[in-house]
């Protein structure tokens, strides 16, 4: 399969520079011609009211194909943290308002007292081919959370989340490492192997 456009249905700068190193990465420029990034494309507010990263990563890629009339790739993700119970999971973008950092923090307060530190990056990935299929994966990235903050790469909870195998939080590491062992990956890996 091979488009000669390709919505990344997002507005986070981070994800779109990730998807395109994960997609040439995993399937060379086989997978799509153009790669756009959503702001490109339009302009469109998707509201992310459903319950489950499913439910929102189809929203997403749904509403940004009836905007383009484009193949429209989404994801809906979050951290899960077992010793609070899964959270903050689906609400990981929103949990508490600010910027990333502030997250950061938040989940360091939460887990000040905590020996329990296992954790997991979960993302839900929709490619939405208008008048076509809509076809649904999800990926998992399993690891620990650190005692404290450390580099400067990636976005969101990548200084505080390190990864099984490895000594180093996702914001140290090079973004090819990243972007081979991540839930994105993971799921885009599937999404290839359910096309072909
Ligand atoms: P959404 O999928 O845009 O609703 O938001 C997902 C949120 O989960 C992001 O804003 C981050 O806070 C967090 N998240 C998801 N994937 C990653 C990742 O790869 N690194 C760091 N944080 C992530």
């Amino acid at each position: 399969m091979r488009f000669a456009k390709l919505v990344i249905a997002t507005k986070n700068e981070g994800k779109y520079t990730e998807f395109k190193e994960i997609i040439t990465n995993t399937a060379g420029g086989n997978f799509a011609d153009e790669i756009i990034f959503a702001p490109d494309a339009a302009e469109l507010i998707v509201n992310e009211t459903g319950k489950t990263y499913v439910d929102n990563a189809m929203l997403k890629a749904r509403a940004w194909a009836e905007e383009t009339r484009l193949p429209c790739l989404a994801d809906d993700s979050g951290l899960e943290v077992m010793a609070l119970g899964g959270a903050p999971g689906v609400y990981s973008a929103r949990v508490v308002r600010g910027r990333d950092v502030d997250r950061a923090v938040w989940l360091l307060s939460k887990l000040s007292k905590e020996t329990y530190r296992r954790a997991r990056f979960v993302a839900a990935l929709s490619l939405c081919v208008p008048s076509e299929y809509t076809i649904i994966t999800e990926g998992y990235c399993k690891g620990s959370i650190a005692e404290h903050p450390s580099g400067e790469n990636g976005f969101g909870y990548d200084p505080v989340f390190i990864p099984d195998d490895y000594d180093h939080t996702f914001a140290e590491l090079p973004s090819d490492v990243k972007n081979k062992i991540s839930h994105r990956a993971d799921a885009f890996r599937k999404l290839i192997k359910i096309l072909s």
